[in-house]
């Protein structure tokens, strides 16, 4: 480094996880030049069912980072309609025709979150890409961080298991420790204890990849909310060669796993078209979860913070898990990115907490509730009168432009952090997601 060049306010950062938060923060900071070292408690990556549609906020993030193409190459060519379906006679209550938007770059990504991650993964390892600026350490889950601001430094404690020998214990420093750790988050739980504000729903989630030829037979296409007080979820095309995702919530209580899966024939009777019996389709993989609305008291503890699920987290109905959480990883990348490039004052790591909290508390966290109000609370036989939303869908069918227009739009989710910059000229401080007005509470 010459004399001319500013040296950078910090040289090391850690991120806690790596799933998709973890692995694109790490991809967008690399972009730039900035190393980071990414700490995975398990031996491989997170393969579990669970996200598998990301809306378009998450999307031009996606394109961002240089992820778009691969994600686009690995998923299902065409993703024709979102619908509303009443479960008990199957009636269609209303579409949004998603071919209007077939043609656009950024619309609404379709993968499942396994297969995302693979793709995010192999990105960070080719040379090309990461640039050989990314240390992902599997088998390194973090117990507890601690830091010193006399020393402007933070660390982790971590177990490291490697095959063959015990558990060691090391200690690693960093100027900052970012926690992507996801909902059961170590970087949080040191901060906070159990100190997690929000509600867990009295419910079971119970997710599949399920093989059934009914769904062309009967016409089903695309993404199929199911509206039943007893049936509730989402049926939707996710993958090649028939895979669809069959996700739905059980209210029964305190049953164990093995009772719930017992009562899927059931459910599943009920809710796919032609009611089949279990010898007519095929599951794949199955994982049950609980689901939750929680936000963390804040962002950002002196040099340690949080991002995506470790931070908040909200029931998977409307997409808003994995979308938000990127939102966040994109954001903190431009703050962080500013601060390293002289851009801006460690202050923007600030404005970061407190910008996506707010966002979250004021939107995310509303709008995913109705979403599964909508599903699961709603009178099937009225809820195409009585719902504000369908309503507005039912205009925007009758203009295919406006439709576009609807699906496309900048969010109010999504926030500029460049406009924090110093080279930017002075704006009103009023962060975007006020100026966008009324959003609607479908951003898939
Ligand atoms: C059934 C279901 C369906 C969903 N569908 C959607 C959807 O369609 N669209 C959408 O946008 N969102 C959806 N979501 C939400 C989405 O999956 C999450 O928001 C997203 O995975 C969060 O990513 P993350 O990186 O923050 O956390 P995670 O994906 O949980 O990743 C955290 C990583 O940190 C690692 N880790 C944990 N603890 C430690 C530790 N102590 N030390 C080191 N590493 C650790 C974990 O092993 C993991 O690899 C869904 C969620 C569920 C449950």
């Amino acid at each position: 480094m010459n004399n001319s060049t500013p040296v950078p306010p910090f040289a090391k950062l850690i991120i806690v996880g790596a799933g998709p938060s973890g692995l694109l923060l790490a991809l967008l900071l690399a972009q730039h030049n900035i190393p980071s070292t990414v700490l995975e408690a398990w031996p491989d990556l997170d393969t579990r069912l669970r996200a598998t549609q990301y809306g378009v906020p998450a999307t031009r993030i996606f394109r961002r980072a240089g992820l778009l193409p691969d994600f686009r190459a690995a998923s299902i060519p065409k993703f024709p309609a979102i619908c509303w379906r009443r479960v008990a006679d199957g009636e269609k209550l209303v579409e949004i025709d998603m071919s209007v938007v077939q043609g656009e770059e950024d619309r609404m990504t379709v993968l499942q979150l396994g297969e995302m991650i693979r793709i995010m993964y192999n990105h960070c390892m080719d040379p090309a890409k990461g640039k050989g600026l990314i240390d992902i350490r599997f088998n390194h889950r973090v117990t507890g961080t601690g830091q010193d601001e006399t020393r402007h430094k933070a660390w982790v404690d971590v177990d490291i298991d490697s095959a063959g020998s015990d558990t060691r214990h090391e200690r690693l420093e960093a100027d900052y420790i970012i926690g992507c750790d996801g909902a059961s988050s170590a970087v949080r739980k040191s901060l906070f204890g159990n100190d997690w504000p929000g509600q867990t729903w009295d419910c079971r989630f119970v997710v599949q990849n399920v093989f059934y030829d009914g769904f062309e037979k009967h016409g089903w296409e695309g993404g199929n909310y199911c509206v039943d007080p007893e049936h509730w979820g989402l049926i939707a095309r996710r993958g090649h060669g028939g895979l669809w995702r069959v996700t739905y919530g059980d209210s029964a209580v305190g049953l164990t796993d093995e009772e719930y899966l017992a009562r899927r024939d059931w459910h599943l009777k009920a809710m796919l078209p032609g009611h089949p019996e279990p010898d007519q389709y095929r599951i794949e993989q199955t994982n049950l979860y609980n689901i939750h609305n929680r936000c963390a008291p804040t962002f950002k503890v002196g040099r340690i913070l949080l991002a995506a699920d470790a931070a908040h987290i909200c029931n998977p109905m409307g997409g808003y898990g994995c979308m938000t959480a990127c939102l966040d990883v994109g954001g903190l990348a431009d703050c962080l990115i500013g601060y390293y490039e002289g851009k801006a004052g460690e202050e923007i790591l600030d404005t970061y907490a407190t910008v996506r909290r707010d966002i979250f508390l004021k939107y995310v966290d509303a709008r995913s509730i109705k979403n599964l109000d909508r599903v699961r609370k709603a009178d099937p036989w009225t809820v195409l009168q009585t719902d504000p939303f369908f309503g507005i869908i039912q205009d925007l069918n009758k203009d295919k432009d406006k439709l576009k227009e609807f699906l496309m739009k900048t969010s109010s989710i999504e926030y500029d952090f460049t406009q924090h910059y110093n080279d930017r000229p002075a704006n009103n401080g009023t962060p975007s997601a006020e100026k966008n007005g009324i959003e609607l509470a479908f951003e898939t």
